[in-house]
């Protein structure tokens, strides 16, 4: 049974989650005598793999973000489900496909009463905060505020002229460090989980002359994408602060650190500058490390692998059952060298239009919003533009800059793509008034044995 065919699903989840008791005090996983593991969530905006010197890149552009992969599993083709930022974001915290949750462009809000990871953890015990310097997070507009204790928006600079307020790296780390220092009493023995998601590299690429020379940029002949390198050197010394802060915390409370981004970003490829409008490799691919010294060996995960499946995979990880509502693959027991990766995944894909203004109908910005559906399996990827029914497939090893398409344009889709983009359409005129959740007896069968149900 696929919950991908069950829209009703999550919001049996969710009404399995009203009714989940908090965890008993001194509860824990039994590899965990010492308690939970704090988890530290740290997201880039825009942030392209391929630009991080832990990948390869010829620049020094990254040396705290490499330490920290070096010390874990990094993911050498992790993507997101959506190359935009709150439809992105809201995938991981939720692990449903953008069409599920709703936020399908920036601007539109997530359906309420969602289940997500978050939820679970907060009434397991765990703190839950998240810091955003980014105005497409504001809960007004993500409608993410919901799913942790605290939703802090950290919006203390003009940074470009379309944004009122948003936070610049320095701000975001001042405030978590804050958090993490002040909370630490009131906390006791709870655990914490702590998202932090920071707006650099997100253009407009400002010049960060104090880091040309390292990146060998002469401020003078500095092009955008020397910008964007300087934006990543400048986010990096802050994600360093904030890591060497969790660091000190580490002593007493081991953390799991992951570290990924919400999408890629597209530098002239395709003749596109920026990210949302297509399924290009640039926007969908994304850095993904995860990170717990001492538990899993540092390692290198070459299978594909999505921002969503981080739930599932940090509940495997603390020991926490994992519901088969929850999409996205648990990657615990590969990290942990129980299990190999899975070699024949398949991964889907939309790209929708970017932010919108909330005064119109959102069903009907939903559905006018879909540009591209997309389907990755066994190295070759297959992408349907939407309006025009134009189909491309690349070999991505053969053709990693996916120039040369195997297919003529007006070529049908695939069944399996075909499958999918029905399926998208089909959430997106999902109207905001769901029918009352209905939850299955196996469904509640399942929650209750794995403890989520008394
Ligand atoms: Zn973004």
């Amino acid at each position: 049974m696929s919950s991908r065919s069950l829209p009703l699903l999550p919001l049996a989840l969710a009404l399995a989650l009203a009714l989940l008791p908090a965890a008993p005090a001194g509860a824990a996983p039994a590899d965990r005598p010492g308690g939970f593991p704090n988890i530290l969530i740290v997201t880039v905006d825009t942030l392209r793999a391929d630009r991080l010197s832990g990948y390869g890149y010829e620049r020094p552009t990254s040396p705290a973000v490499d330490a920290l992969m070096a010390a874990g599993v990094r993911f050498d083709q992790a993507r997101t489900s959506e190359p935009l930022t709150a439809p992105s974001l809201a995938s991981m915290i939720t692990t449903l496909d953008p069409h599920e949750h709703g936020s399908t462009r920036n601007g539109l809000a997530v359906r309420e009463g969602l289940p997500s990871f978050t939820k679970i953890l907060s009434r397991r015990g765990y703190r839950t905060a998240a810091f955003v310097g980014n105005w497409t997070l504001r809960d007004e507009l993500s409608g993410l505020a919901e799913h942790f204790d605290e939703f802090h928006e950290v919006l203390t600079r003009q940074r470009w002229f379309l944004v009122r307020r948003e936070a610049d790296a320095r701000d975001l780390t001042d405030a978590a460090v804050e958090w993490l220092e002040a909370d630490r009493e009131a906390r006791g023995d709870r655990p914490f989980l702590l998202w932090v998601h920071y707006v650099e590299p997100h253009a407009p690429y400002r010049l960060h002359e104090e880091h040309a020379a390292d990146l060998g940029i002469d401020p003078r002949s500095a092009g955008p994408a020397d910008r964007y390198d300087t934006e990543i050197a400048f986010v990096d010394r802050s994600v360093g602060r904030l890591l060497g802060d969790v660091d000190r915390l580490d002593a007493v409370d081991p953390t799991i650190v992951v570290f990924t981004s919400d999408h890629g970003e597209s530098l002239g490829e395709h003749d596109y500058w920026g990210h949302g409008r297509h399924l290009y490799e640039p926007t969908l691919r994304v850095p993904l490390s995860i990170t717990w010294r001492g538990r899993i060996d540092p390692g290198v995960v070459g299978a594909p692998a999505l921002i969503l499946d981080l739930p599932a995979t940090l509940f495997g990880l603390a020991g926490f059952p994992v519901p088969t509502v929850f999409q996205g693959f648990d990657w615990s027991p590969v990290l942990r060298g129980e299990a190999e990766a899975p070699s024949d995944r398949a991964t889907l894909h939309q790209a929708h239009r970017g932010a919108v203004q909330g005064s119109e109908n959102p069903e009907d910005l939903r559905r006018r919003g879909l540009l591209e559906v997309a389907r990755i399996a066994g190295g070759v990827k297959e992408t349907l533009r939407v309006k025009s029914d134009r189909r491309w497939l690349f070999d991505l090893a053969a053709d990693p800059l996916e120039k040369r398409s195997q297919v003529s344009p007006g070529s049908p889709a695939s069944d399996e793509l075909a499958i999918w983009l029905d399926e998208v359409r089909s959430g997106l005129v999902l109207s905001d008034d769901l029918p009352p959740p209905v939850l299955g007896e196996e469904d509640l069968k399942e929650l209750e044995a794995l403890g989520y149900l008394d």
